[in-house]
């Protein structure tokens, strides 16, 4: 029975993994491995201004350093854009999907897109985006539902779809936006669970949503806590998180310092381990509910 696992982790390119994105890797990773299941890896490169030449390799090569090694092909986004079409497609045939040529800037006083052009009799003549209706909800067993579920780790959720907004599905200048890309390639491969981290959560509701009017199967879901530096701000590329080692030492120390911060307790002689032995003591031990469910996890940085 668990070896029907699938899951995955599906990096943007916009520069190296850093110790936030290492630490949902290996998260995924273990929870993968622990039910016996595959791990895939998906470089979600479907926005190519933010994706500097180069990335999607360094990133795998971080990967491989960290001992994180994937099953099958790596899977390119870019090179989606069929599957994606067809998909836009359906929803607009079911006219979940509506086209809008409003710019932020007539919407500014405004939290998120007030829906103008749900309803219009004309379509817009020009460049326009598609955004997702998300009434659509009402037709999927209701918004409550669609926006309801349980998290493995984070527990009951319920978020307000009305408040998050039609979201865009492609972008006015032809780009795909994440959440159609994720979705489609999320069920043409298999995957089962979802292990990312908690900033993704309020895009939980749209991808449902997108589950539910494509027909496609919901994974399970889990959001980790985020890494949150000394000074107690999120580690993202924009605030200049630091760059993982590259240096087998550090390699090692940090490893077992992430495995330290997702609560699964390494015996501290396993620092100066390989990432294989490492991991290998982590998989059959791995426990979500000694993650638990806090919001952020302070990392020590440098790191240590
Ligand atoms: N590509 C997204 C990111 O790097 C993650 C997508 C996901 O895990 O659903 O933030």
């Amino acid at each position: 029975m668990p070896t029907a696992y699938r899951g995955r982790f599906a990096p943007t390119p916009s520069g190296p993994l850093h110790a936030g994105s290492l630490l949902a890797a290996v998260a995924s990773y273990l929870d993968a491995r622990h039910h016996a299941g595959q791990w895939l890896v998906r470089i979600e490169d479907i926005d190519p201004p933010r994706c500097p030449a180069g990335s999607a390799d360094t990133i795998l090569r971080q990967l491989e350093a960290f001992g994180l090694h994937w099953d099958g092909a790596v899977r390119y986004q870019s090179d989606r854009h069929a599957a994606y079409d067809e998909a836009l497609a359906k929803l607009k045939a079911t006219g979940i999907a509506y086209p809008c040529d409003c710019s932020r800037k007539q919407w500014r006083d405004f939290a998120v897109y007030p829906g103008w052009c749900r309803d219009r009799d004309e379509p817009p003549a020009g460049e326009h985006a598609w955004r997702l209706d998300v009434r659509a909800a009402e037709r999927f067993g209701g918004a409550g539902a669609i926006a309801g579920w349980h998290d493995r780790l984070q527990g009951p959720i319920q978020q307000e779809l009305a408040a998050l907004g039609d979201v865009v599905l492609k972008r006015r200048d032809g780009l795909w936006a994440y959440q159609l890309a994720v979705v489609v390639d999320d069920a043409e491969q298999g995957i089962t669970d979802v292990v990312r981290g908690l900033d993704l959560l309020d895009n939980t509701p749209w991808q449902r949503l997108l589950q539910a009017s494509l027909g496609l199967p919901t994974p399970r879901l889990t959001h980790l806590p985020l890494i949150t530096a000394d000074n107690g701000q999120k580690l993202s590329k924009q605030n200049l998180a630091p760059a993982l080692p590259v240096d087998e030492v550090a390699i090692r120390q940090l490893l077992h310092h992430t495995l330290t911060l997702l609560g699964q307790a390494p015996p501290a002689e396993l620092a100066t381990a390989s990432p294989a032995e490492q991991l290998a003591h982590a998989t059959p031990r791995w426990s979500l509910a000694n993650v638990g469910a806090a919001q952020s996890l302070r990392m020590a940085t440098p790191f240590p």
